[in-house]
């Protein structure tokens, strides 16, 4: 058996299963149009929800590891998060057996497993369970996203796309993408409804003019008018593609769009650790090179957070020099 594989089928199911609550709770409550335009609660149910789920099965197949996850029970446990602890624990009985359901117990038990603080030594896991809110409410892109990190290294990424096309070339074909990487056995791809897995690289651009970048929706997670005279430097012509979520890294990854920026919006901002893990691994995977503005590799062994790093370039191997060089002009302007 290769290396990791009981955590990779085991990841795989996990992600899968999350993914499609949140396509439920889509169906059922953001597309249903019982919510108004500001209210974010389905995406708080789903994001428990997913959470509850990816931790129940980590939790019965490898007890021992502690997982970094977004979410917190705190909202559910008083009085007031009664209504929102009922529907997330309907929702993620959903996906079990029987034999398998939760009580309320299990259930806060099962999101809080998320609650490690990461670190330098051993192994935990690091989960998002719904990136890209934004994305996720206005039926755009979102991604489950779970990643094994052991020393402090990134060593499995399974990331589940539920509206992204499986094929980019057929916008409006079937959706659902499941993307999986495993340290040194390469990056692929797989549709939600098929078990089959195809390999996937990136493009093979040489040149920064053939190049098209894709960044984040919002311009408060990534600044665009840094990103417009970076791309104006490398002499990019194409529009940006602008996309929810860490599908970003899955659309770069098999080749749809050659560089994601991550262009930092403050001084401040801190990046999580389950908003770039499994990204990460599926560049370098795919062929792919990736760090932060300062060129500096991904540090995951220091918590939480990326709190050695500023913004993240990934891109194209073979032009990744002359992303960051651009990005260091642009950024330096400003100081
Ligand atoms: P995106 O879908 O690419 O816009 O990224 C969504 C992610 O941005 C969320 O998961 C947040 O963790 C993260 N985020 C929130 N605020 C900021 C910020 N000020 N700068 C960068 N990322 C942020
Ligand atoms: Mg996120």
């Amino acid at each position: 058996m290769s290396v990791l594989a009981a955590e990779r089928k085991v990841a795989i199911q996990a992600v899968l299963q999350a993914s499609k609550v949140c396509q439920s709770v889509f169906k059922n409550l953001v597309s249903g149009e019982t919510i108004t335009k500001n209210d974010k609660s389905p995406v708080t149910v789903a994001d428990f929800s997913a959470q509850a789920v990816v931790n129940t099965y980590l939790g019965e197949h490898f007890p021992e590891d502690p997982i970094v996850g977004e979410e917190d029970s705190k909202d559910l446990r008083d009085d007031a998060g009664k209504a929102l602890r009922e529907k997330v624990l309907e929702l993620t009985n959903g996906v079990f057996s029987e034999s398998e359901k939760l009580s309320e117990d299990k259930l806060l038990e099962a999101i809080d497993r998320g609650n490690y603080a990461g670190g330098a030594t051993g192994r935990h896991w690091a989960l998002d369970p719904i990136d890209g809110t934004k994305g996720f409410l206005r039926g755009g892109q979102y991604a489950v996203c779970l990643a094994l990190i052991v020393d402090g290294e990134v060593q499995l990424g399974v990331m589940g796309c539920p509206n992204l096309p499986v094929d980019a070339s057929k916008p409006d074909g079937p959706r659902g993408s499941l993307f999986i990487a495993v340290k040194g056995q390469g990056a692929f791809q797989r549709a939600f409804s098929d078990t089959n897995e195809t390999p996937i690289k990136f493009s093979d651009i040489n040149s920064t003019q053939q190049a098209t970048f894709c960044e984040s929706v919002e311009s408060g997670h990534s600044s665009h008018s840094d990103s417009a005279q970076i791309a104006q430097l490398l002499g990019i012509t194409r529009e940006p593609v602008r996309m929810d979520s860490q599908a970003k890294y899955c659309s770069i990854s098999r080749g749809d769009a050659d560089i994601y920026l991550r262009l930092p919006t403050s001084a401040t901002y801190v990046e999580k650790i389950w908003d770039h893990a499994s990204g990460s691994l599926l560049v370098t995977e795919a062929g792919g090179a990736i760090s932060d503005v300062n060129g500096n590799k991904l540090d995951f062994s220091v918590g939480r957070t990326l709190a050695k790093n500023k913004g993240v370039i990934a891109s194209n191997a073979s032009i990744h020099e002359q992303v960051l060089k651009a990005v260091q002009t642009v950024l330096s302007k400003k100081q």
